[in-house]
């Protein structure tokens, strides 16, 4: 038995056709599993008696289960999901206007180990499948209905340009307009910056946004806080960025985590705005999200006067506030925490 909801439309089409099933099959199923949301092959009315027999005896429709689910006093949601392995992962919806912001994760644990994030602290366990990551939209999706997910960002658990194939998967997925048709500009991947991941990004020209983790203005820092910036220096690391933005307007964000004495200050400003003068990019400054490592957020003066100091410089920037702190909803931390309490 297979999970169907590994399938893109074209795989499943192709799977299908092998047996001798008409080509709109494939699209029939989609439209029932993503658009009507029916998980029953019995009930796809409207596909042939044998493709329906077929469907139910060779796949099984997956579903990711709630373990626990957290409301922050601002609103921001976080949901525990259970996998068939028993590893846990986690999502997070980030309401805002009228936006809602779906966070997910795209692998079971992380192995590139930033120095301030707690997805990394027990390494990488796995991959997750299209099928997980699918699963967290269409689960939460679910749960908070009739409310709907305007913008997804793969910024939860996990590197997903280490799991490339199956983000790619993923995205197709998302994007078909005979199933989900989710917005492509609302999509947004995150990465620390693995820049021939980066490299086929661009080739591929998706019309997903990237964001980029560069929390730091030199390779010093930058490699202090995060160890792969020993393999991808920053500079090869910048002619990526201006690659993939090539043609696309504020294509790239730089998200840039403030941490107290070590990249914070306005001589730190001053060279972050050196390093991406002339460029179309956006920076989204956040305080670094609780302490730990030793690290800590600054004051809330210093964040506002490095943001001042960027814009003074003509750079796009956002000075984010740390959501869901009372809940733990920076990347891997309430996973963290049910993993060791179950321990
Ligand atoms: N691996 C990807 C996506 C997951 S992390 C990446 O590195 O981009 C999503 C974002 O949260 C990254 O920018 C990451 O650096 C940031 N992050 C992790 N821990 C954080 C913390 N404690 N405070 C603030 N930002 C954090």
């Amino acid at each position: 038995m297979k999970d169907i909801k590994n399938y893109t439309l074209e795989e499943l089409t192709e799977a299908l056709k092998d047996k001798g099933f008409p080509k709109f099959s494939g699209q029939q199923t989609f439209n029932w599993l993503y658009k009507k949301k029916v998980e029953a092959f019995t009930q796809m009315s409207d596909i042939s008696r044998e493709c329906r027999e077929f469907l139910k005896k060779n796949f099984y429709v997956s579903g990711l289960k709630l373990l626990k689910k957290e409301v922050s006093c601002d609103g921001t949601e976080k949901f525990l999901f259970g996998l068939d392995d028993k590893n846990t992962i986690e999502s997070v919806l980030i309401p805002k206007k009228n936006r809602n912001t779906l966070c997910i994760s795209t692998q079971v644990g992380c192995k590139f180990k930033c120095a301030f994030c707690a997805s990394g602290r027990d390494g990488l366990i796995r991959n997750l499948l299209a099928s997980e990551v699918v699963g967290q939209y269409l689960g939460v999706s679910k749960l908070i209905t009739p409310r709907k997910i305007t913008n997804i960002v793969f910024m939860g658990i996990g590197e997903p340009l280490d799991n490339f194939s199956n983000i790619l998967k993923t995205i197709e997925i998302l994007i078909e307009s005979k199933g989900i048709y989710f917005t492509k500009k609302r999509i947004c991947i995150s990465t620390c910056g693995l820049i021939p991941q980066i490299n086929k990004l661009s080739d591929l020209n998706l019309g997903v946004m990237l964001s980029v983790s560069l929390h730091a203005a030199n390779d010093e820092t930058r490699s202090r806080l995060m160890p792969i910036n020993k393999k991808y220096s920053l500079k090869d690391l910048m002619k990526a960025a201006r690659d993939f933005s090539r043609g696309r307007r504020h294509a790239v964000t730089f998200e840039y985590a403030l941490i107290e004495g070590l990249n914070s200050s306005l001589r730190d400003a001053a060279e972050l705005a050196k390093l991406l003068r002339g460029m179309p990019f956006k920076v989204n400054l956040i305080p670094l999200n609780c302490s730990f490592a030793g690290f800590s957020p600054p004051k809330p003066e210093e964040a506002n006067a490095f943001k001042d100091e960027l814009i003074r410089r003509h750079i796009f920037c956002t000075l984010r506030q740390p959501r869901g702190q009372d809940i733990d909803a920076a990347c891997g931390q309430l996973r963290a925490k049910h993993k060791h309490k179950n321990d």
